[in-house]
């Protein structure tokens, strides 16, 4: 296959996404090609995918299972009209998330991305309340480093300054602190401090009221805000306080979902309940854009039961691509894989490793703070006064020539590999990001 070399023109006509596009004109990163957990260069460098592409591709890519299911989907039915039609394979996928979410997260509404599953939770939550007949309540908590995509809705929410600041008025939203706290520096896994943190609730709603707010969002642990972990007992506080002030609970688990914790979801492994949760990424590999947003029957049956006649909408939402045949048969084929006898185990065996391996790097130059839970974690740099958010960047480069695709945001590095790592695949990624450390120093 004759490798494609960008000339300056195609540079400039593909802008791409949350891209310093300037800095990838001086020194392009391609993957021309990918298979389990590596990636390719067009020039054939091989690179090992520390991040699961974005978070998304646990099972290793060119995964033959998935595309062996989306081959038979695309031969059967192509596309199918999300409005008012729908296809056997997306109930057969909703009925399946159903089973697999903690609670009774029975109804699933379908989207292409987390972004688009945040905004659609975040109308729903308002969709509820106006059906309960409290439309006052619309206003919404985040939380600090928090991330739930780039739409409105979303950036509202989240709580990274840089993604909202040039973009003007958002929705009305408070944010609780992040749950980073310095006497918590490298832990391993949950860290023991910062249960408290949950109580910054109660200080909002003091100001705000309660009858004003809709919903709490966060993700049960920061993830592209630098795997920020809470303590055990914050997000069953967090729970507690929104019982006892009538708020609606919103997981966002586009990152949490999906085996990453060692668990299916988030929730499971804090055993809390949240009324709403959204999921995307690993729901298909990453192998097809899908999001979805899962509702507890209380919130459903509310919408469903308001007054008016049955041909009228009840939550008038959704895209075109709503439940795509083609994204439902990646994502009940990648579900299939997920729910296989062993695999969550193996992927708890894999985060011991990479605990170890990661926890290898504290004292190394620039190291502030290492975190990990189960498969993922993030390696915490200090900042530069000058350039903040400089080293991360540059030791991700540096990580590249090394042979590793290493994701960067802020100050941190984050690793999340594939669930279809051996033991060693890990220890090697992080020897490789530790002489990278080592030699930019
Ligand atoms: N929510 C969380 C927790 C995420 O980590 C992400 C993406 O990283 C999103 C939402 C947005 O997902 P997408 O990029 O698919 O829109």
């Amino acid at each position: 296959m004759a490798a494609f070399h960008p000339n300056r023109q195609s540079f400039s006509s593909h802008w791409l996404a949350f891209t310093s596009n300037r800095r990838f004109h001086q020194q392009p990163k391609m993957v021309s090609h990918a298979e389990g957990i590596y990636y390719y260069t067009p020039d054939g460098h091989q690179l090992y995918d520390s991040l699961s592409g974005l978070w998304c591709t646990p099972l290793g890519h060119g995964n033959k299972g998935i595309a062996a299911a989306i081959n038979t989907q695309m031969g059967q039915l192509d596309y199918a009209p999300a409005f008012n039609v729908s296809h056997p394979q997306a109930f057969e996928l909703a009925d399946k998330l159903a089973e697999m979410a903690p609670g009774a997260l029975n109804h699933v509404l379908f989207c292409n991305s987390g972004s688009e599953a945040a905004d659609t939770a975040l109308k729903l939550a308002r969709a509820y309340w106006r059906a309960k007949g409290r439309p006052e309540k619309s206003k919404f908590i985040g939380r600090s480093k928090g991330y739930h995509g780039v739409n409105f809705g979303g950036i509202s929410v989240g709580g990274i300054g840089g993604n909202r600041k040039i973009y003007g008025q958002t929705l009305d939203a408070y944010h609780l602190p992040h749950t980073w706290l310095p006497e918590n520096r490298f832990s391993k896994g949950l860290p023991e401090q910062g249960e408290h943190l949950a109580d910054a609730l109660l200080a909002i709603l003091e100001v705000q009221d309660p009858s004003n707010i809709a919903a709490v969002m966060v993700e049960p642990m920061a993830g592209s805000g630098g795997v920020i972990i809470p303590s055990a007992g914050y997000l069953k506080r967090l729970r507690a306080l929104c019982d006892q002030h009538d708020i609606l609970l919103i997981f966002d688990e586009v990152i949490t979902g999906f085996g990453r914790m060692g668990t299916m979801f988030g929730a499971d492994y804090f055993d809390v309940q949240p009324d709403i949760l959204t999921c995307a990424k690993a729901l298909t590999n990453g192998v097809m854009p899908m999001g979805a947003v899962l509702a507890s029957s209380e919130i459903y049956d509310c919408l469903m039961n308001q007054p008016g006649d049955d041909y009228l909408i009840e939550f008038p939402h959704g895209y075109t691509y709503s439940a795509h045949p083609l994204a439902c048969a990646a994502a009940l084929a990648s579900l299939n894989q997920l729910q296989q006898p062993g695999l969550l185990n193996n992927v708890a065996d894999l985060a011991k490793v990479f605990e170890q391996a990661i926890h290898e790097l504290k004292g190394l130059p620039l190291v502030e703070d290492i975190r990990n839970i189960g498969l993922a974690g993030a390696i915490q740099l200090t900042m530069d006064a000058k350039q903040p958010l400089r080293h991360a960047s540059e030791i991700s480069a540096l990580c590249w020539k090394k042979g590793v695709y290493v994701r960067f945001g802020g100050n941190n590095l984050s690793f999340a590999p594939p669930f279809v790592c051996e033991p060693e695949d890990i220890r090697e990624i992080f020897a490789r990001v530790a002489e990278a450390l080592s030699d930019y120093a």
